[in-house]
This record gives structure tokens, sequence and C-alpha cells, in this order.
């Protein structure tokens, strides 16, 4: 060997060992994937149940100084949310807080006279899935679900973090809040709602321009509200019957009272005189307006809203009820939205937080898989934007039945048209509408629902439409 080919053979090898030793340090200096959750609402706290199972790094920012904020509101569960908590390991803790949900009974609101019944809710969907339906109050739920999270998982829960900006950086995103903190992460998820910030950024980043604060106020919402809502809580009375639904129908008010075991919820749902995408907080005088204007309205055959205001516990909450869904779900492979933040439904028929809980399954079900096939488990921004894709795909066809479902359930009970008023008072009532849109609009759309894919399910219960979707088998 020549000295000069000894000299290059020498140089090609300290060249090798320099690429290796900079690769090392890359590597080194290269950050684990961790997942950072804007909203530690119903879907953010699913969320942290999730991936903790998944043994994914995460964090949840929450603006609010408390996870349970009582809001006078009930929450539905359907058939393939009772299946992800069992998943979870949580359904028999969730159980004593759920009330079953059996008849419906249907009224005219201006002087509570019987239209129609609609009975064994609950056991049609139980015939066709093996669970049923329940409800509970949302406070109550969610603060079961903090409460059967692992410690290790409400460590990673941080409170008043307003979410401000997201910054993009070379291997992931910086996560600005108001109070001047930041956090790195891998991905961001977009569980912050209705006004979602994280949505907000992520049209700021496809634009160029910046999410001021003032821009915060003035973005224009995907939504259209169309109808306003007054809500509130009771206890028993002796005039309700218990696991039933009381829907009173009029021209451009209803109401609706699900009572449970104990306790009831009761709406008023009034459309607006106009639609409108503008953002409303509604004062106590408003609600005093509204609650004097409805007071003859029936909740029941036996009660009008002036029977039931002096029993209602708790505040009175007065809210628009945004309506849309939102065309682009994820960027850049790093910020993807769920729940409220891409779709937002009426909730006549309480489909929201169980579209939302499906959407996180799907989500963290595609992320999952990525990380366990990838080199070091850091799957490259192309990888995730495909997954993000296909996750948004998959969701997506289900989401004109679930807005038509929902939409027309509003509408059918506070008419804005003679064909809603047709369809609430004649179709539904001699047409078996409820059990049709069941059997034959939402089963599919339930059974179709993603199940975690990692986690064995010990125990499923099946009705005559078959879950579409299972666990892998193990090892894979
Ligand atoms: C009257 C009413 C009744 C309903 N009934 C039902 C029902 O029976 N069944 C059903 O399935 N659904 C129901 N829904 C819908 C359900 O409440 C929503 O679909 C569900 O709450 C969506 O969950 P989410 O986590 O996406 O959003 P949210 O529950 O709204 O949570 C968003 C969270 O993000 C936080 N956040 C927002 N911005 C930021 C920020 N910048 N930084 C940090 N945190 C932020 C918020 O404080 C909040 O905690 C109902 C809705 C209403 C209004």
């Amino acid at each position: 060997m020549n000295t000069s080919n000894f000299e290059y053979q020498l140089k090609g090898s300290a060249h090798a060992i320099y690429i290796m030793e900079k690769e090392t340090e890359a590597s080194n200096s290269r950050k684990p994937f961790r997942v950072i959750v804007v909203g530690g609402g119903l879907v953010g706290i699913t969320a942290a149940h999730i991936l903790s199972k998944a043994n994914i790094d995460f964090v949840i920012l929450e603006q609010h100084d408390n996870l349970t904020p009582w809001i006078g509101s009930l929450i539905v569960l359907w058939p393939a949310t009772y299946r992800m908590l069992k998943q979870l390991g949580i359904l028999d803790e969730m159980l004593p807080i759920l009330n079953k949900l059996e008849d419906y009974e249907t009224i005219n609101a201006n002087d509570g006279s019987f239209l129609y019944h609609t009975r064994e809710v609950g056991k049609m969907w139980q015939r066709n899935h093996g669970y049923g339906v329940g409800c509970t109050a949302r406070s109550e739920f969610l603060a079961v679900l903090h409460r059967t999270l692992p410690e290790s998982a409400k460590a990673r829960i941080r409170l008043k973090k307003r979410v401000t900006d997201i910054q993009m950086v070379s291997d992931g995103v910086v996560v600005h809040c108001a109070d001047g903190t930041s956090e790195e992460g891998s991905i961001v998820i977009g569980a912050d709602g209705v006004h979602s910030r994280t949505r907000q950024c992520m049209q700021a980043l496809a634009t160029g321009n910046q999410p001021t604060p003032q821009a915060r106020q003035d973005a224009e919402s995907p939504y259209i509200s169309t109808y306003r809502v007054l809500l509130g809580n009771l206890p028993q009375m002796t005039h309700l019957t218990p696991r039933y639904q009381y829907l009173a129908l009029g021209p451009g008010v209803s109401t609706q009272l699900v009572a449970g075991e104990g306790r009831a919820w009761w709406y008023v749902y009034e459309a607006l005189s106009k639609p409108t995408r503008q953002r409303h907080r509604y004062t106590s005088e408003d609600k005093k307006a509204m609650m004097s204007k409805y007071a003859h309205l029936h909740v029941s055959p036996d009660y009008t809203l002036s029977d039931i205001y002096a029993s209602n516990i708790g505040d009175i909450g007065m809210i628009n009820l945004e309506e849309g869904s939102v065309d682009t779900w994820s960027r850049d492979g790093r910020i993807v939205l769920v729940g409220d933040a891409v779709r937002k439904l009426c909730p006549h028929a309480g489909l929201g937080y169980n579209r939302g809980a499906g959407d996180i399954v799907e989500l963290v079900n595609r992320v999952h898989r990525v990380l366990q096939t990838s080199a070091e488990g850091l799957p490259s921004t192309e990888i995730l934007q495909a997954e993000f894709d296909i996750y948004e795909k998959t969701r997506k066809r289900s989401e004109k039945t679930v807005d038509v479902v929902s939409r027309m359930s509003a509408r059918s009970a506070a008419w804005l048209s003679r064909w809603d008023r047709f369809m609430g008072t004649w179709v539904i009532r001699f047409f078996p509408m409820v059990g049709w849109i069941a059997d034959y609009l939402l089963a599919p759309v339930v059974a179709r629902d993603p199940v975690i894919e990692w986690i064995e399910e010990t125990e499923l219960l099946q009705g005559a439409k078959r879950w579409v979707h299972h666990p892998l088998p193990k090892g894979r």
C-alpha cells in the first residue's frame, strides 16, 4: 500500500467515524416522542387515559384552574363509549353514576298535551349493540374520568395554562401559554373545544399570519349557531318518571327534560332571530328574560318552566349552540384536532362527546402503531401526516349521518319551518322514526366506531349489529 492510499483510507475512516459520532450525537439529542394535548375537557381527559395506557409521554394544558367546573348539563353515553370505558378498565367505576334511559314521551310545549310515546329506547340500543345508553351529570362524569387516572397521568395535567401560540420547530412543536411558559413536544392534539385556539394557530400557520390576541377575538368561527339554550338541574320531583325523557315541541322553541334516578336536567331551546357565527356571552339578565318569556311552556305534562324554577339546583346556564364542521383537521404532521374542535353538533341527540371519544381512539391507535414501527420511536412528519390524513378520512365517513341526525333532532322539536313541524308532529308520531334512525342510520355508525386496538377485550357485549373493529391479535 503506498502512502497516499494509506492516507486516503485513514482520512476515509476518520470521516466515517466523524459521521458516526455526529449521528450518535444527533440521536442522543433527539427528544423522545411527546404529545401535547391542548384542553382538559371531556376529550382531553379521555386522551389522558388512552395515552397513559399506550405508554406515550404527554402533557395536558388546560386554561381553567379546575377540571370539573359545575356546568348544569348532562352527558349521554352511547354504546361505543361504554365499550371504550370497559377497555380502559373504568366502566365499573362509572356505572354507579350512570342513569339508564328507557322511554321518551313527546308533548306539546304550549299546553303539555300528549303527542306520542317512544318506548324502550335504551333496550333498542342494547339489542343492537350489547350496551345501552346512559346519562349522568357532566361534572360527575369528568370527576370520575379524572379520579380513575393513574397518579403519573394526573401529574401530567397542567392547570391555568392557556395556550396562545404554536411554533413549528425542526423535530416538533413548541406550545406557548399566556403565562409565558412553553412546552416542547412532537405533536399537538387540539382538544380545546368549539373556539379551539389550536385550530386558529393551525389556520394562522397556513396563511402565514400570526394568531394575535386580537385575531383570537376576531377569528370567524367555522360554526353557525341557529339555536340558543337555557339549561338547569333539578332534584327528584314527584311527577317525573325516572329514566324518562320528555320532549316538548313548539314553533321555534322546544323543551327537553331528562329524568334520571333522583335528579333531572332541563333545557329550553330557542331559535335565534338570525343564525350567527359570533360568540355571545349571556348575562344573568338575559337568563331571567328568557325564563320569564317561556315560563308558561311545559317541560313535562305536569310541570311548566315556572313550576320547576323554584326547585332548580345551582346556576342556570345560557349558551348559543354552534353547529358545523371543519374541513382541515391537521397540519404538517405536527398539529391535529379532535372533538368539538373539528365538529359541533346540536346536543339533542347527545352525540358530541361520543364522537370526540371515537376521534381520540382512532387517532391514538394510528400514532401508537407508527411509534412501534419507526426507528427510535420517532416517526417523520410525513409518516405522521399520512396517519393524520387516514384518521380524518376514517372519521369523516360517519360525519354526515351524525350531523343530519343531530340537526333533525333539534329542528323537529323547535320548528324552523312547516316541514320541521310536519316531521315532529306527524312523521315521527306515525312512522317509528326513532327506531328507524337507531337501526338504519346510527347503528352502522356506532358499530363502525373504533376500538383501542392494543388493549385486549376481556369481555365484549354484542348485539344484533356486530362490532366491526376488534383489538389486534396479540403480538401485532
Ligand atoms: C347543553 C349541552 C349538552 C350536551 N349533551 C351531550 C350529551 O348528552 N352527550 C354528548 O356526547 N355530548 C353532549 N354535548 C356535547 C359535549 O359537551 C361536547 O361534544 C364535548 O364537551 C366536547 O369535548 P371537547 O373536549 O372536545 O371540548 P370541551 O369539553 O369543550 O373541552 C375543551 C377544553 O379545552 C379548554 N381550552 C379551550 N381553549 C384553551 C386554550 N387556549 N388553552 C388551554 N385550554 C383550553 C377548555 O377550558 C375546556 O376545558 C352537549 C353539549 C351541550 C352544550
